[in-house]
């Protein structure tokens, strides 16, 4: 491999929109992967960029990553969705918080929907809602599509690949792999999870663990319009965006009550479609080293949830799996230069899909973060040291 101006260790989607924007500028690329093919969390999750839901102070960096996504859709060709994301209000908590934000936000951002138009949307007639919003600017991918097409995309257009090839240090425009040295520039490091055994010192200092979040794919009952993506009221408690608004604490206090079980496994319950079929999760387990298994009382809590707001009677799953992504106690981005010519990127909180657009820009921009203090266990807001970056983890 000749010298390159950018290595880029890792192909997930933080890798990849990297790649993407150093070669929309001209520079020679070369990404390394110790898979085959994008394996990580980029394809393990709902594909939903979840804009919207952001923290107003990350609007920016959120609209700059909606574009990316719209470029990316375009040069590629992958799906890309504009339907925005549905959100029913089962419960008056539920509805006033989207009420609030609503108003907060503006109808660019959020429309009110009637209890029949929300029902309507989510192709449930039954449902027993008493109003609802919809969210115009949030976007859906496939992620098992995503990220493959990009590289693939990528390779076509000269950006180099290396794959199965595992990188074991890095410094001063130096990558040592399991295969020999290569030298570049500069480097970037997107890693993900495995952070822990890269750069294992930046790690422990900002607590990385990894989150490991129950999945399923059911068969989508032809009800189920396409480009579908629903969020619930966990959602709401969860997301900074919706969190910041005065109903917040009224409405954790109504799902610890109401939904106790949906509470204690951490859940976000959300829905998208791919065209697989209906994507439904997730819960939430932090752990340094996580067993593999299912739990299938989660599994099975998270599906009778969805698919009761759903009113899919007889849910046909197709797959289940443990999805995983990197955590940290401290922050929700890590955004580190240890020498002049390596920069770590690691999204460390259930976002990575949503924002890597907009963190790559940062990235290829030489910006750094500084550890930030989560304020509530499921919100991540990090104090910045170059732009303004305040996150909300989903
Ligand atoms: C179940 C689930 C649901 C989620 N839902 C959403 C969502 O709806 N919206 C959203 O925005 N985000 C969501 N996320 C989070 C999102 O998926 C991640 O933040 C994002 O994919 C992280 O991308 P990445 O490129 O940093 O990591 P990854 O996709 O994990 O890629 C890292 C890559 O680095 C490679 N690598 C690691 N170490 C080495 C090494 N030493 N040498 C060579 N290669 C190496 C790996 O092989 C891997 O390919 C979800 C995640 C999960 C698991």
């Amino acid at each position: 491999m000749s010298k390159s101006d950018l290595i880029i260790v890792g192909s997930g989607i933080l890798g990849l929109a990297t790649a993407f924007r150093a070669h929309q500028q001209g520079r020679r690329v070369h990404v390394i992967d110790r898979s085959a093919r994008p394996v990580g969390s980029s394809i393990q999750n709902f594909g939903h960029a979840c804009f919207t839901g952001q923290a107003d102070a990350a609007q920016d960096l959120a609209m700059k990553s909606r574009a990316g996504w719209r470029e990316v859709a375009a040069a590629t060709g992958i799906w890309a969705a504009e339907t925005g994301s549905f959100i029913p209000a089962m419960t008056e908590p539920e509805l006033l918080i989207l009420q609030e934000f609503a108003d907060h936000r503006g109808p660019d951002q959020a429309t009110m929907l009637s209890a029949e138009e929300v029902a309507a949307a989510i192709g449930n007639p039954s449902l027993g809602a008493i109003g609802g919003a919809h969210l115009p600017l949030d976007m859906r991918v496939d992620p098992r599509e995503a990220a493959p097409a990009i590289a693939d995309w990528l390779a076509r257009e000269g950006v180099g690949f290396t794959w199965n090839t595992t990188v074991t240090e890095v410094a001063g425009g130096t990558v040592s792999t399991n295969r020999g040295d290569v030298h570049g520039e500069q480097v970037v490091v997107c890693p993900g999870y495995q952070l822990t055994s890269l750069f294992p010192r930046i790690a422990e200092t900002h607590g990385v663990r990894i989150c490991s979040l129950v999945m399923s794919l059911i068969e989508r009952p032809q009800q189920t319009p396409t480009g579908f993506a629903m969020l619930t009221g966990t959602s709401l408690a969860r997301y900074d965006g919706f969190a910041a608004m005065p109903g917040a604490s009224a409405l954790r206090k109504d799902l610890a009550q109401q939904e106790p079980e949906l509470v204690d496994v951490i859940a976000n319950l959300m829905v998208t479609d791919i065209a697989d079929g209906l994507l439904i999760g997730d819960s939430h387990a932090y752990d340094l080293s996580p067993e593999p298994f299912i739990d299938e009382r989660v599994a099975d809590l998270l599906l009778n949830r969805a698919t009761n707001i759903l009113g899919i009677d007889a849910p046909v799953v197709r797959q289940r799996w443990l999805g995983r992504y990197a955590d940290s106690t401290e922050t929700n981005l890590i955004l580190e230069r240890p020498d002049e010519q390596t920069t770590v990127a690691v999204v460390t909180s259930g976002i990575g899909m949503t924002l890597s657009f907009g963190i790559a820009d940062r990235i290829l921009g030489g910006e750094t973060v500084a550890t930030g203090t989560r304020p509530a266990p499921h919100s991540s807001p990090l104090t910045p040291t170059a732009g303004e970056v305040v996150m909300s983890d989903r």
